[in-house]
């Protein structure tokens, strides 16, 4: 099987597994306790948050480990629930992550205003720039990169506007790290990240938040992370998770990524000669250098294509994991105002760092032939 769904998870790195198998072994005390194996794992967790704080570019304090993402970005909603005045409005981009969109919604109802984007599905500055102008929102949160289409947000351009508005910046840069580089994020307020997207394990997460605020918490019942989330750390997960940063941070600093994109980019020019019809959404945006989402030929299902190349040994995705399952349009297409006909024609490839040059020409060899057979079948 070629796995072509780095989106949704990728697999855990070496460097990761051995983190996690020394600080699980060596280092096992409860970081909170006082004696000797306490203080050692206490050590491990600050080291991990020294290094997490220096590739973002923030104080050490500002970090606080989470579960996940969907934990981090459900804190982010309900600190600022708690914290707002009950009338104030908060602007959440369209196209965010479920674990977002409907924490958001959860906690303020209609008091979200939506920020659009474009056809291209890159936010529409030009609204931004309109409404921020008009009223001063409780908070602007909009993600650094679409999982759906690999499409790069203008973030440090929205940052600087809500910097001079004294608004609140939230962005959830799950895509973007471990695949881009990281330096830059830790200006911005609020800032969400999990491992397993990078060759990280599943369930450990973190959130960045400004550390002289106080955050009301999500979890209650312990003093951890500075009162801030209870519950006791899992030491050796964090070490894996920043043991995979670690790598990644080094290929992204020695340009790897741009290989690979050249790789994506050739995939997706003879994609596109191959399959009349066929559209990439965002095609000429900056885009992460992992992803392809599109639109397969008129008639073509995204299930079908799914299926079909399970069958032929490609793992694909029809858009957000998350969204699996459902037979609705994707809110992030329905957003770019693609009507529900075409987001059904929506086929998601991503790619990883172990990706090959090889494996995306076997890709592109296998969508022509399930493209044939399925031209045949019509
Ligand atoms: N945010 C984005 C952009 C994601 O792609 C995901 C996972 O797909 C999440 C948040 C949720 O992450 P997790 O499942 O690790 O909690």
């Amino acid at each position: 099987m070629i796995y072509f769904d780095y989106n949704a998870t990728a697999p855990v790195m070496r460097e990761a597994r051995e983190a996690w198998l020394h600080v699980t072994e060596k280092l096992g005390g409860n970081p909170s306790s006082m004696h000797q194996a306490g203080t050692r794992a206490s050590i491990a967790l600050a080291d991990a948050r020294e290094k997490l704080a220096a590739y973002l570019g923030c104080h050490p304090l500002d970090i606080v480990w989470t579960s996940g993402a969907t934990e981090a970005n459900n804190m982010v909603m309900h600190h600022f629930a708690k914290k707002l005045d009950p009338a104030k409005k908060i602007f959440v981009s369209a196209i965010e992550h479920p674990c977002v969109d409907d924490s958001s919604k959860h906690y303020f109802g209609k008091r979200v205003k939506a920020i659009p984007v474009t056809r291209d599905g890159v936010i529409d500055m030009d609204w931004l720039t309109a409404e921020l102008a008009d009223e001063r929102p409780g908070l602007v949160a909009v993600m650094a990169a679409n999982n759906e289409t690999g499409i790069i947000q203008p973030w440090p351009e929205i940052l600087a506007m809500c910097q001079a508005y004294e608004v609140p910046f939230f962005t959830d840069a799950v895509q973007f790290i471990g695949k881009m580089p990281c330096k830059g994020l830790g200006d911005c307020d609020y800032v969400t990240g999990a491992a397993h997207k990078f060759g990280g394990p599943r369930g450990v997460g973190f959130l960045k938040i400004p550390h002289r605020s106080q955050i009301t918490p999500l979890l209650l019942g312990g003093k951890q992370e500075g009162g801030r989330r209870a519950g006791t750390e899992n030491t050796a997960i964090i070490a894996a998770m920043m043991a995979a940063m670690e790598v990644r941070e080094k290929q992204i600093a020695q340009s790897q990524h741009l290989l690979r994109k050249v790789w994506r980019d050739n995939f997706e020019a003879q994609f596109l000669r191959a399959l009349p019809g066929a559209t990439i959404l965002g095609h000429n945006q900056p885009r992460l250098w992992n992803t392809v989402s599109a639109l397969m030929p008129d008639g073509d299902r995204k299930s079908q294509w799914v299926i079909r190349l399970d069958k032929a040994g490609f793992a694909v995705s029809t858009g957000s994991a998350c969204t699996v399952g459902k037979e609705e349009p994707s809110h992030v297409l329905s957003a770019m105002g693609y009507k529900a006909q075409h987001a059904q024609r929506a086929v998601r490839f991503s790619a990883g760092w172990e990706t090959t040059e090889a494996d995306w020409d076997a890709l592109l060899k296998a969508v022509v032939k399930v493209h044939g057979e399925m031209q045949h079948k019509a």
